[in-house]
């Protein structure tokens, strides 16, 4: 092993990816395609990845048809360019596969907000409650967890529980509260989780926006703020939100998302014009800055070098798998997936 890459390895922990240079000579989409197929390997990748990213990977999707994809794969290999909780629940789903993340740093501020210790604490308060978590939490928190969900499934697993059954939802506040909303729940309460993306964006943009643009429709994800949705033409997963857009009789949409999903919506409907919902200041806030962490030439190192690997102990995988399977079982039962 040459004394670069040793380095390289050893700083894995500290810098979250393989730091090592890529000759810009060097044909990534071509040496990714080729490192794929003598692996076996997959490549995963969430729609809010970047651009180069997506047109590299084996499948694009929401958190749900991700950890679908994770749970059934045939690779011996899968790369998830996406976030850790992402990464760490392909992990749990098919714990005898080798699972790479591009950057360890790639977080999640949802998954940050509910900590193992201190949602305990508040758990232990409400014995009587059952725990629904987004998927966006760790691995530890899954395990203090009943059933998962996705902003997919949230609203039919709520509505499966009985009307009188006591809830408490992690961690994503705004969610929660649009699945209160709808449900009509009153014995549900909420964690104060959020998603620093999805809070960012401006009311009053937006309404400027659509008086700019009044054929267009505005639609947006659940994890953005009450007022936001309330202006929503329609509000629904990345996935939905995709598949509307494309489907929809309409030629003009304002996306309250991660903008890396235009990407996806520009490719399957080029006709249609995608306006990114703007953020309530003049940064580029509505892109993910976890997401964004991972770049084609980490995507490359990783594969070559299987490094930076997911590895959870077996007792965290069996403790967390049981609430992910349930949530997988009745989206099945649904017929989400
Ligand atoms: P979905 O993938 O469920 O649409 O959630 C979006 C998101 O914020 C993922 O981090
Ligand atoms: Fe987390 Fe929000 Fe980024 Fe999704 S977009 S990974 S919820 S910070």
């Amino acid at each position: 092993m040459n004394t670069d890459l040793a380095a390289a390895l050893e700083q894995i922990d500290q810098r979250g990816f393989l730091d090592l240079r890529v000759s810009p000579e060097l044909d990534l989409f071509a040496e990714i395609a080729r490192l794929k197929r003598e692996k076996n390997a997959i490549i995963l990748a969430h729609y809010y990845q970047r651009a180069d990213i997506q047109d590299v990977a084996d499948f694009i999707g929401d958190s749900l048809g991700l950890a679908q994809q994770a749970a059934e794969t045939k690779a011996d290999i899968i790369l998830f360019a996406g976030v850790h909780f992402m990464a760490e629940t392909a992990k749990i789903l098919s714990p005898q596969k080798k699972v790479l993340l591009p950057d360890l740093h790639a977080g999640c501020s949802l998954a940050d907000s509910a900590p193992f210790e201190r949602f305990k604490t508040f758990k232990d308060l409400h014995p009587d409650h059952l725990v629904i978590s987004y998927i966006n939490c760790t691995a530890e928190l899954k395990t203090l967890t009943d059933i998962v969900c996705t902003s997919t499934n949230a609203l039919q697993i709520v509505n499966s529980l009985p009307k009188d059954q006591k809830i408490i939802f992690a961690p994503d506040k705004n969610l929660g509260a649009y699945i209160k909303q709808q449900t009509g729940r009153t014995d549900m309460i909420l964690w104060d989780g959020a998603c620093i993306v999805h809070e960012i964006f401006s009311v009053e943009k937006i309404e400027r926006l659509k008086a700019q643009y009044p054929n267009a429709q505005f639609i947006a994800h659940p994890e953005c703020e009450a007022p936001v949705l309330a202006l929503a033409d329609f509000i629904g997963s990345t996935t939905a939100l995709l598949n509307y857009a494309v489907k929809t009789d309409c030629s003009q949409f304002i996306v309250g998302t991660e903008a890396g999903i235009l990407h996806q919506m520009q490719k399957h409907a080029p006709h249609k014009q995608f306006i990114p919902a703007p953020p309530n200041n003049a940064c580029a806030c509505n892109e993910c800055p976890y997401m964004k962490l991972n770049t084609l030439e980490k995507v490359y190192l990783a594969l070559q070098y299987e490094q930076p690997e997911i590895l959870m102990s077996q007792t965290l995988i069996n403790n967390a798998y049981a609430p992910i399977r349930k949530m997988l079982d009745l989206s099945k039962q649904f017929g989400l997936i």
